[in-house]
């Protein structure tokens, strides 16, 4: 058996391909999900990739699904903080709840996923921490102010973790995709996703694929020097 991986968010998506690279590379992986999609979980469990209900939100729920995966399939050695949503409007149109909603999810829910595995990671000396952040954490976005406030925090996150960490054999790495074909940017409206290819060099949108070959490298024996970093892939929209 390979090492545990724990995917939040792993079963549809970018998380999927990441799920599914990782079981390829030999992992024993756990994927989470909020239970949105029932049927995406159940095709993803029957690829072999053991499926989890909880909201990463929430703490308490966090700690006991992290003890239930660990009981089944043994200690967590990588982690990929996946799990994200957006709730965009434009700053003076949002409200409290979009922006909490965000916060709670995709910068809380990084802490609430990563806390409960750390203490393990430290005593045996090695771990793999992956955060899924975005281009637009980098740039910042129109209409995603709560958005690109979690995907800047998830830098912060992991460079701090990254010296935390080093010293226990734990690395610490963000991976930031430009607009990749999934159901989130699929629901944005059509013309404005035109827009948006529009001003990607690469002249696409990018695969889920390309970035779990990023998340698959950043979780390798080979990338242990690599820490406190970020992987940039957007097809040159943005560089940094
Ligand atoms: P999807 O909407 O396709 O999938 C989201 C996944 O996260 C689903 O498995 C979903 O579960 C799960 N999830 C959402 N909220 C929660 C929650 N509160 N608790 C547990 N699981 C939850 O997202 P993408 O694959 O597009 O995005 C994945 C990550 O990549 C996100 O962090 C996103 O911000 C980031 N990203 C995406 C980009 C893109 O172009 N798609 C670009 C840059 C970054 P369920 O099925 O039950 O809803």
């Amino acid at each position: 058996m390979g090492r545990v991986a724990l995917v939040t968010g792993g079963s549809r998506g970018i998380g999927e391909a990441i799920s599914k690279k990782l079981l390829a590379d030999g992992y024993t992986v756990a994927a989470t999900y909020a239970g949105n999609d029932e049927a995406a979980a159940k095709f993803t469990e029957a690829t072999g990739i053991k499926t989890y209900k909880w909201n990463v939100a929430d703490y308490e729920s966090s700690k006991a699904g992290i003890a239930q995966v660990e009981a089944d399939l043994g200690p967590i050695e990588v982690v990929v903080a996946n799990a994200g949503i957006t709730r965009d409007a434009p700053f003076h149109k949002m409200t409290p709840e979009q922006w909490h909603e965000v916060i709670d999810t995709n910068l809380t829910g990084v802490f609430n996923t990563v806390h409960p595995i750390w203490p393990g990671m430290r005593e045996r000396k090695f771990g793999r921490v992956i955060v899924i952040s975005s281009i637009n954490g980098q740039k910042g976005q129109f209409a995603q102010v709560n958005y690109a406030a979690t995907k800047s925090g998830d830098l912060g996150i992991v460079k701090s973790l990254a010296q935390e960490g080093a010293r226990a054999g734990i690395t610490a790495n963000a991976v930031c995709p430009g607009y990749i074909g999934t159901e989130m940017v699929m629901a944005i409206p059509e013309k404005v996703r035109d827009s948006i290819v529009a001003g990607i060099p690469a002249g696409r949108l990018g695969e889920p694929e390309e970035i779990a070959r990023c998340v698959a490298f950043l979780a390798s024996d080979e990338s242990g020097f690599i820490n406190g970093s970020t992987i940039s892939a957007n097809g040159a929209q943005f560089v940094v």
